[in-house]
This record gives C-alpha cells, sequence and structure tokens, in this order.
C-alpha cells in the first residue's frame, strides 16, 4: 500500500539521487543499505540502482520495530545490555572494506512510547559502547552516508490525522519529494548541485567572519551565547569523504552549521518542535547551560526520557552542533511538521546534545579524539538535534574584537 500511487518515475529519480547525489558509490565500492521490512519495494530499487552505478556488492540490513518492540516487550533487561561479537564483528568488515551507507528511514515517531525505558537506555548504551568504530567511520566522513526518507503508515498517520491511510501516505510522498527537491519534471541531480552551491556561498561567508560566538534570542526565552570552536569551520550541503568521493549525508539538507566549544554555552534555550527520540516524543522543553553543560532541564511531555538522554554519557550533557536555518525555508513554509528530525531540524535553527562532526574543525578528520578535544570539540555516544528556531528569533555574531555582526533579523538570515 505504501508505494501504490506513487509514480515509478519519482520514485526512481529518489533512488538515483540517494544513490549518486546522496552517496556518489565509487565504482567497486560495497553500499550497506539500512531499510525497514515496509521500506523493502524502494531499498532494493536503490541496490540495483547502486549496481548501476558500479557498487561492488550490496549488503542489506533489515530491520522491523514491530519486531524489537516485541523482544523489547517479552526479553529479560539483561538481552539489552550486552551486543553479541557477532554484531560488532559485522560491522568491523564494513569498516574495514570501506564501505558506502545508504540509509533509508520510515520510522513512526512514538513507537517505543509504552516500551520500559530503563530496557531501551541499557540498549542505545550497548549499542553506542559496540559501535563506536562504525560511528566514528561515518562521523568523521572516512566512507560516504546518507539518509534518504520514504513514507510508512504510522508516521503517515501521524502527520495528517484526519485522512484515510492512503490519502496520508500520498500526502506524505508529495511532502518528502518537495523536500527532497524531487519533481515530475526536472533533474533533481542538476538542482542538488545549483543548491549545494548556494550552501556553499554561505559557508564561505560565514567562515569569513570567524565569530567567537553566537548570541540567540526570541520571545519564548531562548537568550542563549554559544561559544564556537577554535579554528570552527562551517558546512552544509555536499562534504568531501576521506575516500575523495563529495557526497551529502542528508537528504533534504538547508542547514549551514558548525561546531560549538564544549565549555563554552551558557543561558536558556526553548524547543520549538517535537523531538522523536527512540520513538518517544520529548514536547515543549527547556535546557539551560552553564559554561557548556546542561545544568537544568525540564519537558512538559516525557520530561523522564529527556533526563535519560541526558544522563546516556558526559558528553550527552553537552552540546556538539549549533546549525542555522531561516525560518523562510521550503520546509517551514509548507507547513507541515513531519516529527521527524531529518526534515524538522531542516525547518528550524537547532542545536544537537552529543558528540560534534570532526570536520568541524579545520582539519579535524585526521586529527586524533585528544587532539579534537584541545579545540572544543565534544565526544559522546549520543548526536540528537533539537529545533529551537522561530519566526522571531534574532541572532548576532561575535566577533574575538568584541564586534557584533546581525545575523538574523525576525527568523532570517540578513547576511
Ligand atoms: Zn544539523
Ligand atoms: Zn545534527
Amino acid at each position: 500500500m505504501v508505494f501504490k500511487n506513487i509514480d515509478d518515475l519519482r520514485l526512481r529519480k529518489l533512488a538515483e539521487l540517494a544513490v549518486s547525489t546522496g552517496i556518489n558509490v565509487k565504482k567497486g565500492q560495497p553500499v550497506v543499505i539500512t531499510a525497514s521490512v515496509d521500506a523493502a519495494p524502494f531499498a532494493r530499487l536503490c541496490a540495483e540502482v547502486a549496481y548501476e552505478y558500479g557498487a561492488k556488492f550490496v549488503y542489506m540490513l533489515w530491520h522491523d520495530d514491530l519486531m524489537s518492540k516485541i523482544n523489547f516487550q517479552n526479553a529479560d533487561i539483561s538481552q539489552f545490555e550486552v551486543i553479541p561479537d557477532y554484531r560488532v564483528a559485522q560491522y568491523d568488515h564494513f569498516i574495514d572494506e570501506k564501505v558506502a551507507r545508504l540509509n533509508i528511514v520510515d520510522d513512526v515517531p512514538g513507537i517505543f512510547s509504552d516500551v520500559d525505558a530503563s530496557k531501551m537506555a541499557a540498549n542505545a548504551k550497548a549499542a553506542g559502547q559496540a559501535f563506536k568504530r562504525y560511528r566514528d567511520y561515518s562521523m568523521a566522513n572516512h566512507g560516504q552516508w546518507t539518509i534518504v526518507a520514504v513514507p510508512s503508515v504510522g508516521w503517515a498517520n501521524l502527520v495528517f490525522p484526519n485522512e484515510d491511510d492512503q490519502v496520508a501516505v500520498d500526502k506524505m510522498w508529495e511532502a518528502i519529494l518537495s523536500a527532497s527537491r524531487v519533481t515530475k519534471d526536472n533533474d533533481p541531480i542538476a538542482d542538488w548541485k545549483a543548491h549545494n552551491a548556494a550552501l556553499e556561498t554561505r559557508n564561505n561567508a560565514l567562515n569569513e567572519y570567524n565569530f567567537k560566538a553566537l548570541h540567540f534570542t526570541n520571545e519564548l526565552g531562548t537568550d542563549l551565547v554559544v561559544g564556537l570552536a577554535d579554528s570552527h569551520r562551517w558546512a552544509g550541503g555536499s562534504e568531501i569523504a576521506g575516500n575523495g568521493q563529495v557526497f551529502n549525508p542528508n537528504i533534504p539538507t538547508e542547514e549551514n552549521f558548525t561546531m560549538p566549544h564544549r565549555e563554552n554555552v551558557n543561558g536558556v534555550v526553548y524547543s520549538t518542535k517535537p523531538l522523536d527520540y527512540q520513538g518517544v516524543l520529548i514536547e515543549d522543553f527547556k535546557l539551560e547551560f552553564k559554561d557548556g553543560k546542561v545544568i537544568s532541564s525540564l519537558a512538559k511531555q516525557n520530561d523522564e526520557k529527556l533526563t535519560q538522554l541526558l544522563d546516556t554519557d558526559e558528553g550527552s550533557r553537552h552540546i556538539g552542533e549549533v546549525a542555522l536555518i531561516s525560518h523562510d525555508s521550503p520546509i517551514q513554509n509548507s507547513g507541515i511538521l513531519f516529527y521527524n528530525t531529518l526534515f524538522d531540524e531542516n525547518a528550524s535553527c537547532h542545536l544537537a546534545l552529543g558528540a560534534a562532526y570532526p570536520m568541524n574543525i579545520i582539519g579535524g578528520t585526521t586529527m586524533s579524539e585528544e587532539e579534537l578535544k584541545t579545540y572544543g570539540f565534544n565526544s559522546s555516544m549520543n548526536h540528537v538535534d533539537f529545533m529551537f528556531g522561530s519566526a522571531d528569533m534574532n541572532i548576532k555574531g561575535i566577533k574575538h574584537d568584541g564586534e557584533e555582526v546581525s545575523l538574523f533579523e525576525n527568523g532570517n538570515f540578513v547576511i
């Protein structure tokens, strides 16, 4: 049903976009695709396209959240505290093979809301530790990776609650394709080239300023000074992987982002969109920072889940990313709340709790973690983006000599 009404032409364009602009698979390179069993038709199409573009082999990792839920509801917590060696060995093999990773997402927001939170936390911690090497492989861009979305019925029902299943799914397809810049008569790959060039122009302008800090204020009560890491570098749009391939980590993407200094964030920030964390929706929350650390937090919905996120590890109370997006942006203007960070983060300024990206430091992808930390890098098994942009957001950039530059007025870029 999910793939019933969508036309083959746009489906194929999205698959080609994911394989070429997204991971830009190199001739002879293996590809790892992750997809839910409900997204199988699109995942198989991506595999075929990957071979057309020269992939050596496609490893397909299927998952099924309903099956995971059965395990969470029935198995003892001890089953979630350790990741078996054979699974770690599988990912070590992928790194040794220098794979490109294509992640297809269709998660149903809130699907795990009635699952025992301590089991989920145990699982997240065990997975975070066991798969550190694989996570670092992607976060430091050693290999290309991308995330692309397709609808699921549960997700579509949440976004379009007053529609029948099929109508909701069809609307979801239109929303995803439009946000991903795929239309019936465009050349998405060419459109993405132009889009990447525009993002790069803004990165260059922000790098030129070399701000010491950014000061965010709005009516909701956000008053936050985010110090930037030393030798930080603005990124957004395409990136270059360690193997020289130019790739796009997110489809869609609208953001310019950089690295905050892990010990230099002070003030209060209020969220402006719900956050789907491990299948639980955390809503209307505020965080108070002192010297880079979250010292108090409060959410109107699922406050325990927010606390659990912050307590995952030491780095989860610090931020690893600050991203700027004009309120007047395609996804915001669609008026659709996706309840999915891949989309909602591209409609709003956001911060990420947890790990920073080494590429946001000049020369960072070849530095050791110890060296990165001397610049203000934050390390964590989490990287969870949350949205705090608003129509009345003002942002001032503070230069090292104290001069202030207005970056955002009433929600939008003014540089
Ligand atoms: Zn971001
Ligand atoms: Zn992020």
